[in-house]
């Protein structure tokens, strides 16, 4: 069975990455945490290549990694790529965008997640962009999920990211169009 290293130090999408992964033949290795990789790419799809390849070459084996975040519209597209750097914890992270975005009508915002498969020499087999259109709201709504999810409202759902069940979020969030753009490689890959 191949092994597949899942370069993500971050619970919450670790277990998102695990469910979309867990039916494929092969068998999930968490990335060491004292491997940490410097995200200093200027796209999310540069990152999720950075954190793929290096980690993939560093252990010699195949690796995934995403690297994802929210575009808020009135905010000229931030926290985008700074979305975990945007605060210390997710309290931190929600009320300090609550409060840059103040009373602003335009409440647009975009979740964005890229994908990158790294063969173990670190060079890309296979890469990825989700994106999940939605709205920013005043107040948390729902206890589920992980991040900015209790303010992220989906229209065609009808429910913030932390209201949806996790099955519902697998399918509808940025990582899960993502992952349904990747299956196609995955099968190839791997079958
Ligand atoms: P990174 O991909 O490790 O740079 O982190 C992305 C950051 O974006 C996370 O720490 C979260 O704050 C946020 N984020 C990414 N995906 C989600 C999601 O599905 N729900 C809520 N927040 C998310």
């Amino acid at each position: 069975m191949s092994v597949l290293v899942v370069a993500t130090g971050n619970p919450g999408k670790l277990q998102e990455m695990q469910s979309y992964l867990q039916d494929l033949p092969w068998e999930l290795r968490l990335k060491p945490p004292e491997l940490d990789i410097e995200e200093t790419g200027t796209t999310f799809l540069e990152n999720a290549a950075l954190k793929a390849s290096q980690v993939a070459k560093a252990l010699n084996e195949w690796a995934i990694a995403d690297d994802s975040g929210l575009a808020v519209d009135a905010l000229h597209g931030a926290p985008g790529l700074y979305s975990a750097r945007y605060g210390t914890t997710d309290q931190e992270r929600i009320e300090r965008l609550l409060t840059e975005l103040g009373d602003n009508p335009n409440r647009q915002a975009t979740f964005i997640c890229a994908v990158t498969i790294a063969k173990p020499d670190g060079s890309i087999a296979a890469q990825v962009q989700g994106e999940c259109p939605g709205e920013i709201i005043t107040t948390l709504q729902g206890s589920g999920g992980f991040g900015y999810d209790p303010i992220f409202y989906v229209p065609e759902y009808q429910q913030t990211f932390a209201e949806m069940s996790a099955a519902v979020k697998h399918i509808a969030s940025h990582r899960g169009r993502a992952f349904a753009q990747l299956q196609p490689y995955l099968n190839a890959l791997f079958n």
